[in-house]
């Protein structure tokens, strides 16, 4: 069966049963089953040492909800060797899950600002890791320079490998907010160049929550995103932690946090004009080091929030792509590319 939207001939996509356990949105852990055949776990590693907003270039400072680890996922790792902090992590999604194939995230602070040749080395050890099959690269948009997006390119022809880039928002008013230090028009520029190598995957970072946001502006940014055509967003609700310049604001009541329903509004906004073919790797943030949180106290918890705005999608009726609005409509991986088709049942749900 074939949907039609703006004229065009949309392929009917049938949800495997993981992807049909009536979650209104397209989940990360889809696109990986699609992609590699199999489950397979990021394992996070510090890595990187610094960042452009934490040595001042350009006047920069550090972005004001950043804390000391620059999002690294365990402190305790910092520092150690790069196989080491593979091992370590991969053994305990080993003894969780049962965990058998990794991607190697560079994750804290970021990982393309640095020498290329320090870079090159670090992917290639961790691609010779055991059950290794690809890499994972956080980073800014304004740190891509063409020898890295090269560099990158090789390897992503022969392995899986994805860039994760800190957008956060495309206003600048909001991004000035947050101290970023680059504007919207940067992550754009980015955006554009990361196309011009399609077997690198692609996902923006988002925040949500930042004060003068609102409703037209998350539609405009899943609009906009969507006709990127990336792989992947992941949503976080600001959240302030202790000794960042945001917990400063937050001390003079010059920020408040949004409530955990009025952030799954702003999620079913987004996700409603987003692409359905865009993985989700996350509806909202939690705070790694929980002595660190200071505001909202939802934001110490993963599953209970994320349960919220599946339930709040539910309730509203609200899905992945329901008032997405284009004809650069293109399919998650691995679906026929005609035949069998359209992006939900009818009734908002997959499958
Ligand atoms: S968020 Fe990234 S760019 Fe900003 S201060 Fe932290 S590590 Fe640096």
């Amino acid at each position: 069966m074939t949907a039609v939207r703006d004229g065009l001939a949309i392929p009917e996509i049938r949800m495997s049963p993981d992807f049909s356990t009536n979650l209104r949105y397209f989940p990360l852990s889809e696109y990986y089953r699609r992609r590699f055949g199999k489950r397979v776990y990021k394992v996070s590693v510090a890595t990187a040492r610094t960042c452009p907003n934490r040595e001042g270039i350009r006047g920069m400072s550090v972005c004001s909800f950043c804390d000391q680890w620059g999002s690294a996922a365990y402190e305790e790792l910092v520092g150690q060797p790069l196989q080491t902090q593979i091992a370590r992590v991969s053994a305990r999604l080993r003894e969780r899950y049962k965990a058998e194939r990794f991607l190697v995230y560079f994750q804290a602070y970021t990982n393309t600002f640095e020498r290329i040749s320090r870079l090159e080395a670090l992917f290639e050890e961790a691609l010779r890791q055991p059950d290794v099959i690809g890499l994972v690269v956080g980073t800014r948009p304004d740190c891509l320079p063409r020898r890295m997006l090269r560099l990158m390119s090789e390897i992503a022809r022969s392995h899986y490998l994805s860039v994760e880039l800190g957008v956060q928002s495309l206003d600048d008013d909001q991004l000035n907010f947050l101290s970023r230090g680059h504007d919207g028009a940067c992550s754009l520029a980015a955006l554009e160049s990361l196309r011009e190598y399609p077997e690198i995957d692609v996902c923006a970072h988002l925040m949500f929550g930042i004060p003068g946001e609102d409703d037209g502006q998350l539609k405009e940014t899943a609009a906009v995103l969507s006709a990127q055509g990336l792989q992947g967003v992941k949503l976080h609700n600001l959240h302030v932690l202790k000794n960042t310049p945001l917990a400063r604001l937050y001390g003079q009541g010059a920020f408040a946090p949004v409530s955990l329903p009025e952030y799954a509004r702003k999620v079913a906004v987004f996700l409603e004009h987003l692409a359905p073919g865009v993985a989700v790797h996350r509806l909202n943030a939690v705070a790694s080091r929980w002595e660190e949180l200071l505001a909202p106290p939802w934001a110490k918890e993963k599953l209970g929030p994320t349960q919220f705005i599946r339930d709040y999608m539910e309730r509203v009726d609200s899905w992945q792509g329901k008032h997405y609005q284009s004809g650069q409509w293109y399919p998650p991986p691995g679906l026929p590319q005609g035949g069998e088709a359209a992006i939900n049942n009818g009734n908002g749900k997959w499958g």
